[in-house]
């Protein structure tokens, strides 16, 4: 059955299933992949609009240069910062962000981010959400990875794979899309975080600009549902958000 027709509470069922195949294909992801609740919350930031390997390769240089603790990057010039992010793009737009939510994180729960766990996560959320520059993909990922707090993280690859396969409106609002994800699973950190770190690794490794759908574990998914392969062409109409699913 095409997954455009059937109930939300069947959409349940392709979300479940999609974890699966993806889990049987990928294996654990052991996601996130960061040293410290502190990196965690820096890869946050730099996660928007780029692909991971670039935030990794931002954190080396900032690990390199014996920056990456709370107090030294809390210490840093923006200007210098910059330099530092720069392999995860946009860094002057990064630096400032990330010196917001460290301003904001010091005066909020002091020098400790065990604290993170203390917090109430929908307080949290909400202030989290009025610090410059801080969305809620960057907010939520804090919550589900630094907290751990079981909140589902919508983020650009998720988005793509989902619209793709028409269970998700590429304009569905943010809370929209992360419910019907909190509605398919148990309230639960450590799968979410699973959940997320294989849409990652999908996206890194086939469902990239250009898609690989033809040796992509979810192609089964797309022809069972009668759906074509996304052309691998960017801005041709079929690659366009459908007008059903989430919205
Ligand atoms: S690469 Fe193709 S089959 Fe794989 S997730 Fe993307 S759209 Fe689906």
């Amino acid at each position: 059955m095409h997954p455009a027709t059937v109930a939300a509470r069947d959409r349940a069922y392709w979300l479940c299933r999609i974890s699966r195949r993806l889990l049987a294909a990928l294996g654990p992801q052991g996601w996130w992949p960061a040293r410290s609740r502190f990196e965690i919350v820096v890869g946050a930031v730099l996660a928007w609009n780029t692909a991971w390997v670039n935030v990794e390769q931002a954190l080396a240089t900032l690990r390199a240069a014996q920056r990456l603790s709370y107090a030294r990057l809390a210490a840093l010039p923006e200007a210098r910062l910059a330099q530092h992010l720069n392999p995860s793009g946009y860094y002057n737009t990064k630096a400032r962000r990330l010196k917001a939510l460290l301003a904001f994180l010091r005066a909020r729960i002091g020098p400790s981010l065990l604290r993170l766990r203390r917090q109430d996560p929908s307080h949290l959320r909400e202030a989290l959400l009025g610090v410059h520059g801080i969305g809620p993909g960057t907010a939520d990922t804090i919550l589900l990875s630094a907290a751990g707090a079981p909140v589902f993280v919508v983020d650009g690859h998720t988005r793509r794979i989902f619209t793709r396969h028409r269970l998700v409106a590429a304009n569905a609002p943010y809370e929209t899309v992360q419910a019907a994800f909190m509605r398919a699973f148990p309230r639960d950190a450590a799968l979410y975080n699973e959940y997320h770190g294989l849409i990652v690794d999908t996206a890194k490794r086939y469902c990239r600009t250009m898609p690989r759908c033809e040796t992509c574990p979810r192609r089964a998914d797309l022809e069972a549902a009668g759906i074509p392969w996304p052309p691998r062409v960017v801005g041709h109409p079929l690659t366009r958000p459908p007008r059903f699913a989430i919205d």
